[in-house]
């Protein structure tokens, strides 16, 4: 076990004021109790990433940094959405911490699960994710919804984790490793897995916003999820080529049907050379799309350069 660890926990605020002073409230005590345990050092720190909020959410950081050390913070020049907040608090936390933990300002999620995050850290996991055991809180909307989206995702054979948001622990190599990840389309639930190493999950309730509104609106859910299967999987372009071949299949059953129409003599002139055309037409120009979009989804996989490998572990470097 490392001693001396550095914990910055990194918490994305959009119009934040209402449920500011209650989170560093409750932090401050988790941190302090965490810190008189000796599982973290006392330069750990909360870091909250101010996005372009336009309420008085960074006037009221500013004003907890000075009254707090435990506590800094961040301003980004205007709203840039939850992902990318959070991943330039990342990026700028990971200079001066050890392990870091990402959570929202409202916190749904149990600020108790951290001990245990920190154990999983300690017995060799790089990456710990914080897993929603029950949403009985959120809405059968949401929760139904979210649900079938991780399912979805899977379907499309991207790895995320299940029921598991931005409430992760992560140590910095991690993020060293997720720099290099240079795709501007952020849905960073998902890029975790990719990076890979040795991981492990903590389950936890998420519990009701305490206060204020969720600033995930149902359009901003729905761009979000949308995001995530199109950022993740080129399977959708896949699919077209598919449905070309189905159609194409199904044209041949029409032309059997439409030729013995003509044969019995049920038909009027020109209506199986129409009927046949139609249908072929249609099968072929969906195949072609679909190649199309099989080469578009190679260049859209080349310009992310995402990295092709992550060493873990070098005998040379022991
Ligand atoms: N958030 C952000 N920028 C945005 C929208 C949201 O930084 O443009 C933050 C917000 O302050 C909160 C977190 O993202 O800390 C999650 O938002 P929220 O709790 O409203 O989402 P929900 O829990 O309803 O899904
Ligand atoms: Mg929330």
């Amino acid at each position: 076990m490392k001693k001396d660890l550095i914990l910055y926990v990194v918490i994305p605020c959009y119009n934040e004021e209402e449920v500011l002073n209650e989170t560093t409230r409750q932090l401050k005590e988790k941190m302090e109790a965490l810190i008189k345990n000796k599982k973290i050092s006392s330069k750990s720190k909360v870091m909250y990433v101010n996005d372009g909020s336009k309420d008085k959410t960074w006037e009221l950081i500013k004003d907890i940094n000075k009254k707090e050390k435990l506590f800094t913070g961040i301003s980004l020049s205007r709203n840039r959405g939850h992902q990318n907040a959070l991943l330039g608090g990342l990026m700028t936390a990971k200079n001066y911490a050890d392990i870091i933990i990402s959570m929202d300002a409202d916190l749904q999620d149990d600020i108790n699960a951290i001990d245990e995050m920190i154990d999983k850290y300690n017995a060799g996991n790089d990456i710990v994710y914080g897993v929603r055991s029950a949403r009985k809180t959120d809405t059968w909307f949401k929760r139904t919804t979210a649900e079938g989206f991780y399912k979805f995702m899977n379907m499309l054979g991207v790895e995320v984790v299940y029921n598991h948001a931005d409430y992760r622990l992560t140590s910095k190599r991690v993020l060293e490793e997720l720099s290099n990840f240079r795709e501007v389309n952020l849905f960073l639930r998902g890029m975790f897995p990719l990076v890979g190493f040795k991981s492990d999950k903590v389950y936890y309730e998420r519990k009701e916003r305490f206060a204020g509104e969720s600033k995930y609106p149902l359009k901003k859910m729905l761009n979000f999820a949308w995001d995530g299967i199109t950022s993740f999987s080129v399977k959708p372009l896949r699919m077209i080529c598919n449905v070309g071949f189905l159609v194409l299949f199904i044209s041949i059953c029409i032309m059997l049907y439409a030729l013995i129409q003509k044969i019995i003599g049920n038909t009027v002139s020109g209506w199986t050379f129409l009927t046949i055309s139609i249908w072929f037409i249609g099968g072929l120009q969906m195949i072609s799309i679909g190649i199309i979009g099989e080469y578009i989804g190679k260049v859209y996989n080349e310009t992310k350069q995402r990295p092709r490998y992550i060493i873990s572990e070098n005998l040379e470097e022991k």
